[in-house]
């Protein structure tokens, strides 16, 4: 099991800035990641998961506590008639593309979801009217404490917007099984063009981001909101609410964790005045207060 100390967490995530970690875990097979469980068991120390980085922001201030990140054989994918299994840390891309490879259709909404498989299991994550629940069979976990794998089936994950049971468990996903429906190549081939194409002309990529940065409030959308509110290119520091799609905050170079959690805080306090809807962020926010 490889072991970082002191790591730059600005590397791990798509804001591309962040504290540093005291130390990183990377096991590489659900054995050494239980071994990894109770280890910190052990220690008392906190830890937290990460997946690809894409959804959470490291505040400057550090973590005092051991980051947890799977190792590359955790990125294998194996194909069972019509169902893949995934690897955990494979990326929603590379699922995407194995599902094209093996003809079947049913991820291509969500392969331009830059996170990986444990963190789009976790998050519920979703696009254009797909979400994971929809092809979810089930998920091979380590349990938190580290003593247990089991394989937890979908109807047990209580998966909703942005919701699963793995945030009140705290079980780590090792690999997820996706179940897909046969399909011409070329048609899905197609509609995974249609949708990235989609993707890059209505959101600002070519920035570090978390992607949206707010959930969606019952009946609104966090975009409009913002933008209603006068916000759109908002800028604090190098933080910028995107002059593209008001619901991504970007980083338009040299960002702190601290410039996206004002801007954030500006952006919840001004739509909060103008319509009294408090904006929750998606985004997962790591870390102490900054020093
Ligand atoms: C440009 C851009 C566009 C985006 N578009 C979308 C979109 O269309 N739809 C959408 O839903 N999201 C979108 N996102 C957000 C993000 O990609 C998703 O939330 C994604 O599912 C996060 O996956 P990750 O592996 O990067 O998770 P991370 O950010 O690493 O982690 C997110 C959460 O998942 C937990 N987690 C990660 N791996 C595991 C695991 N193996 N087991 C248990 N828990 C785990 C972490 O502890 C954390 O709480 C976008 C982000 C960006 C940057």
């Amino acid at each position: 099991m490889e072991r970082l100390t002191d790591v730059n967490m600005g590397i791990y995530t798509s804001f591309r800035t962040g504290g540093n970690a005291d130390c990183m875990l990377i096991p590489d097979t659900p054995e050494e990641l239980a071994e990894a469980l109770r280890e910190i068991r052990r220690s008392g120390s906190p830890f937290v998961m990460l997946g690809n980085g894409s959804n959470t922001l490291f505040r400057e201030g550090g973590f005092h506590g051991t980051v947890l990140k799977l190792g590359p054989s955790f990125g294998e994918i194996r194909r069972e008639g019509n169902e893949l299994v995934v690897g955990a840390a494979a990326l929603m891309s590379q699922a995407a593309n194995a599902a094209l490879e093996a003809g079947l259709s049913g991820f291509e909404n969500l392969s331009g979801i830059p996170g990986s498989l444990g963190g789009a299991v976790f998050m519920d994550a979703g696009a254009y009217g797909s979400e994971m629940k929809d092809v979810t069979v089930s998920a091979d976990v380590v349990t938190a404490d580290g003593d247990a794998l089991r394989t937890v089936p979908v109807e047990e994950m209580d998966l909703s917007y942005r919701h699963s049971i793995f945030e009140e468990t705290g079980d780590i996903v090792t690999s997820v099984r996706i179940r897909l429906t046969p399909d011409d190549p070329e048609k899905i081939r197609r509609r995974m063009k249609e949708m990235l194409e989609k993707r890059s002309s209505k959101q600002p990529l070519q920035y570090p981001s978390a992607g949206s940065f707010f959930k969606r409030p019952a009946g609104h959308f966090a975009g409009k909101l913002i933008q209603d509110a006068g916000l759109r290119g908002a800028r604090v520091g190098g933080a910028q609410v995107s002059e593209k799609h008001c619901g991504f905050v970007i980083n338009r170079g040299g960002a702190t964790p601290r410039d996206i959690i004002d801007l954030m805080h500006l952006v919840q306090n001004t739509v909060f005045d103008q319509t009294g809807i408090l904006l929750e962020p998606e985004v997962r926010i790591i870390g102490g207060p900054e020093e």
